[in-house]
Parts: structure tokens; sequence; C-alpha cells
């Protein structure tokens, strides 16, 4: 067998991008949805070069020398975001003894799947908010090794003692007491010193941005899924350190108490928002917050919760209770104006399965072009980055193509049969 050394891989890819660089792609769409005005704008010509989308030609164009994609029949949308997922992971009846069982090499060798499902299912970009190995997954995929979407990785959470995110939680004293308490290091804080040190840590470990628990969770091994667990100050010390470094903040929450002091705390979204009521719409609409639903969730986990022994005994009630609440309370949030952010969390609900929560919003009364638009323009926005998202000349060429007009049939969203991402076909007719 020939030894593949680091230098010959780099060439070897080097040489790929640069003949890829070369050519022209052009996509001739039967229809194209225009993510910006929410409206399908009709048959369009995409041309694709080095990436990104150089022109966008009315109707379908013949463009010399480029070699063709015939999507004739099919609505091709800007690729989608899925600003919630953990692609280190996909929950089953053994997650929680599996932690203690299994290396982080398991879990990245399962995670290859995960990631081109993900890619496979139409999402090009996705926000990984957690993971054991999702920083090395975002490498691997940057560096062409596995295929997958592009990803913006939070690395470890950062929670507090006890909290949805203490990597010790549920541990036997023996246990516990060998390990000794995790600190800002492993992404547990108590106070303003640990929350600055923690998000620094973050940075060291390469993250992309940084999420918070700042309530209990739903699958934490322990009885509270909503009481708040950061202070004000806590939260405002994450923020404000999280800025130095250009990073954003998820702040993960499912009580009231905890998520108005995420919002004051200047967070950028909050994921899940189960208890979200008319005083924390307002709040969020001041200050601008993003919410990210994760209807999928919440339906997957409140289904698990009648399965006897697919959740530890102390996790079934709050599966069942706070799981079913989200779509409920999202169709109140985007009806009150507050600005939602695409996010299935998937990991807890199966990969792959991303676009059922399109049908989970439109279920609740939102339009299919707004629901589009949340994993589109809005991701983006909450992403911070300017060239994903819109299908117009300069934006990379990540492009999702779907048989007939998702608008009138959201259900489409489940049927992709084209996937580019970068300029390159992952997926065909
Ligand atoms: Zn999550």
């Amino acid at each position: 067998m020939r030894k593949i050394t680091p230098a010959a891989l780099l060439a070897a890819s080097f040489v790929a991008s640069a003949s890829a660089a070369a050519e022209t792609t052009a996509l001739q769409c039967g229809e194209v949805f225009d993510s910006k005005s929410a409206r399908l704008v009709g048959a369009r010509t995409l041309v694709v070069a080095d990436g990104r989308i150089n022109q966008v030609l009315p109707g379908r164009a013949a463009v010399p020398g480029a070699s063709v994609v015939d999507l004739a029949g099919h609505t091709c949308t800007p690729g989608w975001i899925d600003l919630h997922v953990h692609l280190s992971e996909e929950s089953n009846p053994d997650s929680y003894e599996e932690e203690f069982r299994l290396d982080d090499t398991d879990f990245a060798y399962r995670s290859v799947g995960f990631a081109e499902k993900t890619l496979l299912a139409g999402f090009t970009t996705v926000r990984d908010l957690g993971g054991r190995v999702s920083i090395d997954v975002r490498d691997a995929i940057n560096q062409g090794l596995i295929k997958g979407p592009r990803v913006f990785a939070a690395g470890k959470s950062i929670a507090t003692t006890g909290g949805h995110g203490d990597p010790n939680n549920g541990l036997n004293s023996r246990l516990s007491e060998a390990l000794g308490p995790p600190g800002p290091t492993e992404g547990v804080i108590n106070g303003v010193d640990d929350a600055r040190q923690a998000v620094r840590q973050r940075y060291k470990d390469g993250s992309d941005l940084i999420k918070i628990t700042a309530t209990g969770g739903v699958l934490s091994y322990a009885t509270s899924g909503d009481a708040p667990q950061f202070t004000v100050e806590e939260i405002r010390a994450v923020v404000d350190t999280a800025h130095d470094y250009g990073y954003t903040v998820a702040a993960h929450a499912h009580g009231k108490e905890g998520m108005r002091r995420a919002i004051e705390g200047g967070v950028t979204s909050i994921e899940h928002g189960t208890y979200m009521d008319e005083e924390i719409f307002a709040l969020m609409k001041k200050h601008g917050t993003w919410y990210v639903p994760t209807i999928s969730a919440g339906k997957f986990v409140a289904e698990k919760a009648k399965v006897p022994g697919f959740y530890p005994e102390i996790v079934r009630p709050k599966a069942a209770r706070i799981g079913a609440q989200i779509q409920d309370t999202f169709g109140k949030a985007w009806r009150a104006g507050v600005k939602i952010g695409f996010g299935t969390d998937q990991g807890v609900a199966l990969h792959g399965d991303n676009a059922l929560e399109f049908g989970f919003m439109v279920a609740t009364g939102m339009p299919a072009a707004t629901a589009l638009q949340t994993a589109t323009v809005n991701a983006a926005q909450v992403l911070g980055v300017t060239d994903i998202g819109q299908l117009e000349p300069g934006f990379r060429a990540d492009v999702v193509a779907v048989p007939g007009d998702p608008l009138t049939d959201i259900a489409l969203t489940s049927k992709v049969d084209f996937v580019m991402k970068d300029g390159v076909v992952y997926r065909q007719p």
C-alpha cells in the first residue's frame, strides 16, 4: 500500500480545487425561490464558477463552455442552514451508557454518516451547538476528507455546576470525587472570572461561537428542565468576552426567568424557548434577539418519552412535558413578530430529517415562503455571514433543488433532488 504523507494529501487537494476552479457550471432552474422577497421569480440559469454564483440569467439560458445541470420542473432555493444540530451524536436508548463506554474516536466515526446525511438532505450549512468531536468534524469537512455541510462549531457548551452540560452530572460519588469538579476548561463556570476563562478556552479550542445553557435541559440527568442556571452577571461576562473574539452567543433556555436573564445579558439567540410568553416576546423584540425553536426535537422527545426505557426515569417526565410545548410556543412567537431562525436540534432527533421542521412550522400557520426564509436569509444573519442564504452573484454557490413548488407543498423539502455546496455537486436528479 502506498503511503500518503500529509504533504501529498495537501498537494492532491490543491490540484482538485484548482481544476474545479477552472470549470463553469450552469444550473438551469425551472423556478427560483428568491429568499429576500420570499417569492418565486420564474426560470433562471445560475452560472457557477470558483465556488460562487457569478451570474443569474433569465430563463434557461445557454452558457458556452459550461457543464449544464438540467433542473427543469424543479425549484432552486439557496442551500438551507440549520442553526442547531449536534453532529457528534444521535440519541438512542443506549446514549446515557455510551457516554461512559465509548471514546471520542467512536463518536467521530458515527458523525461521518451524520454529516453526509445532513448535506444530502439539502442543509449546506449548520451551526453545531455542542458535541465531543464537532470541531474535528468541521475540520475534516473543510479539508475534504469527509462529506458534510459547512460547520460553525460551538465546541463544548458552557454550563454551571450541576447544570445542563455539566459533564459530571449523574456520576456516582466515587467517580465524581476521582474526577474532581469540572471547571472553565471543561465548560463549567461559577462567577464572572470563570465565565471569561471558559470563553477564552473555547477560543483556544477553535470554536466559532459560544453556546451557554441558561436553564436546565430536557435530556440532562437532573430533575429541573427550566430553572435558571446563570446569573445575569455571568451571562454578561460570557457575552462581553465572546465579543472580544467576534463570537455570537446561543443560549439554550426553556424556563422564563433564564430566558429573561439571557436576553438582558445580550445573547444572540434563544434556543428552544419553550415557556416564552408575551413578556418574553416583547423583550426579545426590544433586544433584537433571535428565536431558534427546534420543534423537531420537542416532537421527538415527547414521542420517545412514551417508550419505556428510551430515557432514564429522571428525564422521562421532562421530555413528555417540555417536548409537547415547543410547537405551540413557536406559533405564538412568530405571530408576535419575534425574529425566527431555523433549527432542529438534530442529534436529539435523526440527522437527515432536518427538513421536517419546515412542515412543523407551516402546520402552525406560517407561510411556506416565510419558513424557507428562516433557513436562508434569516439564518445567515444569525450566523453573521453575508455570502450565504441567497442566490445572487457573489454569494457562495450553495443550491438545493426540489421537484415542484415547495411554496404550495412544503413536504417537497424532504424530497431534495439536487445539492451543491461551494460549487461542488453532491446530489443530482
Ligand atoms: Zn441542542
